[in-house]
């Protein structure tokens, strides 16, 4: 696949808006835990800022569902952006209203301003076209370079780029970057290719869990989603994770699973608590006997073998979710396990996804993957052979 590229745009003297994905995690008093994705937009911002242009940032953080809520404010962002970038980065106070508006058309070559929290506006999500247009009308030229939000039809992703032709948008450098390394992976994976698909719940990953089983040859699952599946093949899973309303689903995908050929793996034991808690007792236990009232918190040392195994002859993996709760360090060893044997695999080893690139980045083994993605959903979907929202608008070849 073939995208706009920003090296063809003459961006001197002129002002260039760039989407970035600045959703970084915070942790309690506000501090940035992992600045991952504001270090990896630098290459995109300065490169515009060598062209010699003005630069205004927009970004989302958090979900504050187009109200404006201080602790979803930028400014945290911004001051970050100015350490890493080593000049003065300019906050607006709104989005698109009268501060933005002024400090934008103000703007000078080499000068940097970030807009405040683009889920400000509630147009956002919306994809509202009046939010798109008052955004492109403060610049010459659109970058997009949030590849983690290219999956959403949103106002600043998706709507901007009907304002702009192809010789005034483009895709920054990490958006190239993720779409050239997964696109490969999507053509020709070298095989056996395995998913490793864990988290919460099975619902935020049914679909890409259908929309993958065509194009890999062994699913793992772990973490929170695995006690659906486990609880419709009959097991009693105590008070773990489970969607009751998507047993049938589960089946499906079992189902399927079986039609395709697809060897499909769930835990055999896990760590079990009395409690969502830190402190609380806990025991390794198969999954036939998980005691009454416990819960699954991490896969088991039998699943780990047994996935080491599954593993051993791979030759591309893609990891999308956690094993367990692995914020938590007595449900974080089946994650670490895995993140491990991954880390010393010769197979091409690519992560996906905000939790299990923290968890990997946690332990010190993120320079040992392949690749790590910053986008977990849009990973996901574009390996489910999906095109994205705001790439579509900035491919110029298909293949
Ligand atoms: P997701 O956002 O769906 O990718 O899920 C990530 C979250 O799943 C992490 O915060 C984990 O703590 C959580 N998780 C993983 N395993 C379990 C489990 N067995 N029970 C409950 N939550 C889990």
């Amino acid at each position: 696949m073939e995208l706009l590229n920003i090296k063809n745009l003459d961006f001197v003297g002129k002002k260039v808006f760039i989407r970035c994905d600045f959703n970084v995690p915070m942790d309690e008093f506000g501090n940035i835990s992992d600045d991952r994705r504001i270090r990896s937009a630098l290459s995109t911002i300065n490169y515009c800022l060598n062209q010699d242009c003005a630069v205004v940032l927009g970004s989302h953080l958090g979900r504050p569902d187009g109200e404006v809520v201080s602790k979803y404010s930028l400014a945290p962002v911004a001051k970050r952006i100015q350490h890493l970038l080593k000049r003065e980065v300019i906050l607006a106070k709104d989005v698109v209203g009268e501060d933005a508006l002024a400090k934008a058309s103000t703007l000078k070559s080499g000068e940097v301003l970030l807009l405040e929290n683009l889920r400000y506006e509630k147009g956002e999500t919306d994809n509202s076209i009046e939010l798109s247009k008052k955004l492109a009308s403060m610049v010459d030229f659109y970058v997009n370079d949030a590849f983690g939000v290219s999956h959403r039809a949103h106002s600043s992703v998706e709507g901007i780029t009907k304002f702009f032709d192809n010789k005034h948008k483009a895709a920054g450098f990490l958006l190239q970057k993720e779409i050239q390394f997964l696109g490969k992976l999507v053509e020709k994976p070298v095989r056996p290719f395995a998913a490793i698909v864990g988290g919460s719940k099975v619902s935020g990953k049914l679909e890409a869990l259908i929309n993958l089983l065509p194009r890999v040859d062994k699913v793992i699952i772990g973490g929170g989603m695995a006690f659906t599946f486990l609880k419709q093949m009959g097991y009693d899973v105590g008070a773990s994770l489970v969607e009751s309303d998507l047993l049938e689903e589960a089946e499906h995908i079992m189902q399927e699973a079986k039609k395709l050929g697809v060897k499909f793996y769930l835990p055999i034991d896990v760590i079990a608590a009395e409690k969502f808690s830190e402190d609380s007792i806990s025991k390794i236990t198969t999954v036939q006997e998980i005691p009454k009232g416990w819960m699954g918190l991490d896969i088991g040392p039998a699943t780990v073998k047994l996935y080491e195994e599954v593993l051993s002859d791979v030759q591309t993996v893609l990891w999308n979710g956690p094993m367990g709760v692995y914020e938590m360090d007595k449900f974080a060893g089946g994650s670490n396990k895995i993140a491990h044997y991954l880390a010393n695999s010769y197979a091409t080893t690519v992560v996906g996804g905000g939790d299990t690139a923290d968890l990997v980045q946690r332990i010190d083994l993120d320079e040992q993957m392949t690749f790590i993605s910053t986008g977990g959903g849009a990973s996901l979907e574009l390996l489910e052979g999906k095109i994205l929202p705001g790439v579509a608008p900035l491919i110029i070849k298909k293949i």
